[in-house]
Parts: C-alpha cells; structure tokens; sequence
C-alpha cells in the first residue's frame, strides 16, 4: 500500500484520478438525470483499498467527501495520515476487531449478522455513540459471499433495528459478478431497490433507511437507473488493482 510507489509513480496515479474522477462524476449525473433525480441525490464512496494515502488525499482535495475500506488493518494503517473526511466500513468484518472502529466509521455497511450488530451496539453505547449501519445482504445467493439471505431481511431488520446503540440506515449488496458490464445485473439491483423500499415501508424504531448502496466500477449506472442512492468505486477511479 504506502512507500510503495515512487514520487513519479504517485503523480501518475493522481493524474489519472483526476481523469477518472471526471468521467465518473458524468457517468453518474447522467445515470441520476435518467432515473428522474439529480446527481446530488446520489453519493460517491470512493472505495480505497490498496490506493496509496498519498493519492486518497489528493482524492480529498479534489472533492470526494467519502472513503471506504475493507480491511481494519489497513485502513488503520493509514488512518493517521488521511485527510479529513467521511469513513464507512465496507468488507467482512469480524467482532473482535469492531473496536477499532467504533468512533471512527461513521458506517459500518457490511452488517452480516445479528451477533455483529449487537457487538457493534454494545461498543458504541460503552463510547456514548449510537452507530450507523446497513445490513449486507448476498442476493445472488453466492457460497462465497457474505451477507443475510434475501428473504430473512425484513425479520433481520425489525431484530437488528431494536439493538441499542445502533442506528440502520438501509441495505448493501454486491451483486454476482456480471459479464455484460452491469446489464444482467439490472434484475439483482431491482430486487435489492424492492428489499429498500420494503425495509423503509416496515417503519422501524429507531431507524432512518435512507441509503440503497449498490453499484461498483462496472454496473454503477445501471444501480442508480435502478435506484441506488451510493455507488461505491475504486478501480473507475484509482485504476485496476494488482491484488485483491
Ligand atoms: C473493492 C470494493 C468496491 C469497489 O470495487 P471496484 O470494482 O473496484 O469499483 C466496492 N465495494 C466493496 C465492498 C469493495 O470491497
């Protein structure tokens, strides 16, 4: 990750981002307009992992509000150097490490399990904070995908929603991975939009289901035209990843 790069080798890569950042900004105004909302009805998380601090910061600057990582090592590795800006946590997540997020992930999105969120609650009241979450849900029914089952949400939900300490915000998901840049993908992000709307409809306590986040660097247009309200992308933005 850091002091890999050289000086030269980082310039490039901020350049490049500079590129990207455009062309993905248009993607997304374009994709809001058509779906009958306007770009600022949709949030960009840039998803960070593996991308040098030098170059997440030079993120920053250039405007992006929102930073994602999956891994709790990494992103504490780099979270002395960051500029300021808002962090989620998007990747597995397991129960001993929820420590050393608490305080510091305005979201924790990849909520998987019930035990998980009653860890996440336990901590923050301990911190006299009230966490927010999304609960993930693995809607290709994937055996390598983490996330609750589609059918088991609205229960989740209403169980997770009564946890102190925590407060749910709405529903994540990647979807299988697609073929055709995002078009077969159209039909999960459809059911994820469908399970969003059943969640908001449920009138839970203690909840504010606001956020749909779907969509990655090859299907983000076609998540928001299905109504994703957060995309997340690393490689339209900081280039492809050699591992990972
Ligand atoms: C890496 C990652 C992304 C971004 O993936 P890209 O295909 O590079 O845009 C989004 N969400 C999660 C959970 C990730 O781990």
């Amino acid at each position: 990750m850091t002091g890999k790069l050289s000086p030269e080798e980082i310039e490039a890569k901020k350049r490049d981002f500079d590129e990207n950042y455009k062309r993905v900004l248009y993607n997304i105004s374009e994709a809001a307009v058509k779906s009958g909302r306007s770009a600022g009805d949709i949030r960009l998380l840039a998803a960070t992992k593996t991308v040098d601090v030098a170059v997440i910061n030079h993120a920053i600057g250039s405007g992006i509000k929102l930073i994602g990582e999956n891994r709790v090592q990494e992103y504490l590795s780099k979270k002395e150097e960051l500029l300021s800006c808002e962090f989620h946590f998007i990747g597995r997540l397991q129960t001993n490490k929820v420590k050393y997020l608490i305080g510091n992930a305005a979201m924790i999105q990849s909520v998987d399990s019930v035990r998980l969120a009653q860890e996440i609650g336990r901590l923050s009241v301990k911190s006299g904070l009230c966490t927010d979450i999304l609960l993930e849900v693995n809607i290709g029914k994937e055996e390598s995908k983490a996330g609750f089952m589609p059918e088991e949400i609205p229960e989740k939900a209403h169980e997770i929603s009564e946890i102190a300490g925590i407060r749910l915000r709405g529903i994540m998901a990647i979807p299988p991975v697609s073929e055709d840049g995002g078009e077969s993908n159209r039909e999960y992000f459809r059911k994820i939009n469908k399970l969003f709307v059943d969640m908001q409809a449920q009138k839970l306590d203690n909840s504010n289901i606001d956020t749909m986040s779907v969509g990655m660097s090859d299907d983000y247009a076609e998540a928001i035209m299905e109504g994703s309200n957060m995309v997340r992308i690393g490689s339209a933005l900081f280039g492809k990843r050699i591992y990972f």
